[in-house]
């Protein structure tokens, strides 16, 4: 009598061995929309991607555009005052709704450098966002500065109530920066990470923090959202796939973290550390070439000393 339990057992094992082959070739084969400007993800939810073909930096700078009938919230506002006011008009064309407001995700120039261009906008953003913007632009003029801070602050969440949308405004911790904020509408299901999430590319961990940044993610994975919108990086056909791609991006910090971590329990200098890691698997990823570098040095300190 043949055992029928095992023959079923053999049939599983196969079916699962063939799944588990065949995911990181669906993930890789993943198909992009590789092109700019500003694109509709799903009614009243807007992405708009500006194209940078420096080589070694990220491929897109990514900004929120969200459509109420009581006004548009603009989430972050590109490198430069130009790049900004060609955001701006495209609003203007696709929407009548005047702009009220203004999140900002993170102080980092490629994400403010814009803000002056929303002075007529009440501007949103986390108070250590508040505090890295105050630096970065504190030879400015008393006027132009306040074209460009915040006129509210905030210190775990704040959420605005507008045109029927329930906005959540979200305070992710020190991460890729030291005020990451995630923008999370809960009936629509949709959040953007602003610069938490490098879509398909290498991020960048020059001032971050690899463990924070990890559980920063973790704690979005938690959210019952579909679209996950990059604050850098193209985002695939399927929508639905940016929540694999976000963890794809946990796994690049998770393998950089532990490759380092190994190297300093072995008592590895901080250059010792630079040449012994290689990762070939995340080569094909935009930006590795200079980011691996810079993320080994980073997660290295971080390892290391103590960081403010
Ligand atoms: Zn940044």
């Amino acid at each position: 009598m043949p055992d029928i339990a095992a023959f079923f057992r053999i049939c599983i094992a196969c079916i699962v061995s063939t799944i588990l082959s065949l995911l990181p070739s669906y993930l890789s084969a993943q198909e992009f929309d590789r092109s700019h400007g500003l694109k509709e993800l799903k009614p009243g939810y807007y992405v708009y991607l500006h194209g940078d073909d420096t080589p070694g930096v990220s491929s897109t700078f990514n900004n929120g555009v969200i459509v109420t009938n009581e006004g548009v919230v603009v989430i972050d506002t590109q490198r430069t005052e130009a790049i900004a006011s060609r955001v701006r008009e495209s609003i203007s064309r696709m929407t009548s709704q005047p702009i009220r407001f203004l999140i900002s995700t993170t102080p980092h120039v490629p994400f403010t450098g814009g803000n002056a261009i929303y002075a007529d906008t009440i501007k949103i953003g986390h108070e250590n966002y508040r505090i890295s913007l105050l630096k970065l632009i504190e030879k400015n003029s008393p006027e132009e500065m306040k074209k460009k801070l915040p006129n509210q602050t905030f210190r775990e969440r704040l959420t605005l109530y507008l045109g029927g949308k329930e906005i959540q405004i979200i305070y992710l911790g020190k991460a890729h920066s030291q005020a990451d904020t995630m923008v999370f509408i809960p009936e629509d299901r949709i959040v953007y990470m602003g610069e938490t999430f490098y879509s398909n590319e290498f991020p960048y961990i020059s001032e971050g923090y690899s463990s924070k940044w990890m559980q920063a993610i973790e704690a979005a994975e938690t959210l019952k959202a579909d679209i996950f919108v990059p604050g850098h990086g193209f985002l695939p056909k399927n929508l639905k796939d940016t929540r694999a791609g976000l963890r794809s991006h946990w796994q690049i910090l998770k393998d950089v973290h532990d490759a380092v971590q190994k190297q300093v329990a072995t008592g590895a200098s901080e250059s010792e550390t630079v040449s012994a890691i290689d990762l070939p698997q995340f080569k094909k990823f935009k930006g590795y070439e200079r980011a691996l570098e810079i993320a080994v040095r980073r997660i290295y300190r971080e390892l290391t000393t103590k960081l403010p």
